[in-house]
């Protein structure tokens, strides 16, 4: 294994790593309220020498910690949010809420943000003892729903970092080669005229029909649009639940996403049009608020090739017969589709990079990857089919297993950027994929008006 030196201090870190994602999936704490998590990341990052700014653009639980000087410069994302409605106990393979607990980790936010942690030691350890570079860990809130890396990114906290590597949990080892939707989440208000439905109906104005015209106008909007964008919506407010009155107020909230940002722009402005449209047919006013946007992911193929060599020198987590026994428990409660069936319970080995697939999926990382060139892994800390934002894979995300291959994602997160630090033709290869891919560079997709939902 190349730059075995560095990388065995994750080894010599483990139980500190292991504990630190344990405490965080205890915590399980909700969009922008990550204190205590993203405080535990911070003062140890601290302890090891590393110079940490809390509060970063103006997000209390954004942080940078920050080892080493000049260039090259490189980062690591940290994510450590908790997802509601995801109670669930840990390493047990059968749905079993904790009474009283709401938010839980779903999506193994707790081993991302420990295992980056990891990551960033053995780089520390790498630049103590050659003195290149440096290296940034940066604490990332709100990846579920609330976009914290988009505002981070419009702040001007990514600028100046050579290249970003990154992971996210997963069911399998493999460079992230799937490209991810532009989106923009917006909500539509909409105010009528209270007034009693059976005595005065003619002096109500309906909130609730105004939603109902614009759902209809939209469902017909569909067949006119592409086919690789994607609307979702949510009625949030109806305006009440009794049928013998007009409801005066309704919201309803869209999820729009298009392959790049000027494709949901386009979208989302005949979105607007049908919205405006049904407030016009029942004389009620609508009010358009865009809540958080995100960019497509730029993918960078040189990143992609060192983080796969990355990957396939470190060996994988072997499954203990405990871990075997679990893991048939779990999958026993899951539908597998044939091919998952027939695959090993634990993956076994680091895929090549498929060619990219059409995914309908959106991540706050792509407007990292807008700002500086990002690779991202998946790493297969959960048995092949386990749902992503369910009950059993919160209840993996604290597993022993699941914790060895967080740490294979420390070293395969280190051993990325420490090729790079040594191999300065990639890293420029990669800069100029990356300036090829981006034209005239990163425009936020926020409205200016727009603040994180803290
Ligand atoms: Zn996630």
């Amino acid at each position: 294994m190349l730059y075995e030196k560095y990388l065995s201090v994750i080894d010599r870190q483990s139980q500190d790593i292991c504990a630190l994602a344990d405490a965080i999936w205890d915590n399980a704490e909700v969009m922008y309220h990550e204190y205590e998590s993203a405080q535990l990341l911070s003062e140890k990052l601290e302890q090891e020498g590393f110079t940490v700014v809390r509060g970063v653009a103006n997000i209390p639980t954004a942080f940078t910690a920050t080892f080493g000087s000049g260039k090259p410069h490189f980062g690591i994302l940290a994510e450590y949010d908790g997802l509601d409605g995801m109670s669930q106990e840990a390493c047990v393979a059968e749905k079993h809420p904790i009474p009283g607990k709401n938010t839980c980790h779903g999506c193994g936010h707790n081993l991302f943000g420990a295992g980056s942690l990891g990551a960033a030691l053995a780089v520390k350890a790498y630049i103590e003892a050659t003195g290149k570079g440096a290296i940034t860990l940066f604490g990332c809130p709100a990846e579920e729903g609330g976009g914290g890396k988009v505002f981070m990114a419009r702040d001007g906290v990514f600028d100046g970092i050579d290249a970003i590597v990154s992971w996210h949990p997963e069911r399998m080892y493999m460079v992230r080669t799937r490209p991810a939707l532009a989106n923009v989440l917006v909500n539509y208000t909409f105010e009528g005229i209270a007034a009693h439905a059976g005595a005065a109906p003619h002096k109500g104005r309906s909130a609730l029909d105004a939603v109902e015209l614009m759902n209809v106008g939209t469902n017909f909007l569909r067949e006119h649009m592409e086919l690789t964008s994607r609307i979702h919506y949510a009625i949030l407010d109806t305006g009440g639940t009794a049928p013998n009155m007009v409801q005066s107020h309704a919201v309803v909230q869209y999820l729009i996403r298009a392959v790049d940002s000027e494709a949901v722009r386009e979208l989302h402005a005949r979105v607007d049009r049908i919205a405006k449209g049904a407030a016009m047919m029942t004389d009620t006013e609508v009010n358009i608020q865009v809540l958080k946007a995100y960019s497509n992911l730029i993918t960078i193929p040189t990143l992609q090739a060192v983080a796969n060599e990355a990957m396939h020198d470190i060996p994988l987590p072997v499954p203990t017969p405990e871990d075997i026994a679990y893991g048939s428990a779990l999958q026993a409660t899951m539908q597998l589709t044939k091919a998952e069936a027939a695959q090993p319970m634990y993956a076994d080995k680091v895929l090549d990079p498929a060619p990219p697939v059409a995914h309908g999926g959106s991540t706050d990382t792509a407007d990292v990857s807008w700002v500086c060139p990002t690779v991202q892994m998946h790493i297969g800390n959960w048995v092949v089919g386990t749902p992503g934002h369910s009950w059993q894979s919160t209840s993996q995300s604290k597993s022993d297993y699941a914790k060895r291959a967080m740490l294979y994602a420390s070293k395969a997160v280190a051993g990325t950027i420490l090729r790079l630090m040594d191999n300065p033709d990639a890293l420029a290869q990669a800069k100029q994929e990356h300036a090829e891919r981006i034209g005239d560079g990163y425009i936020c997709p926020l409205p200016e008006d727009a603040k994180p939902l803290l």
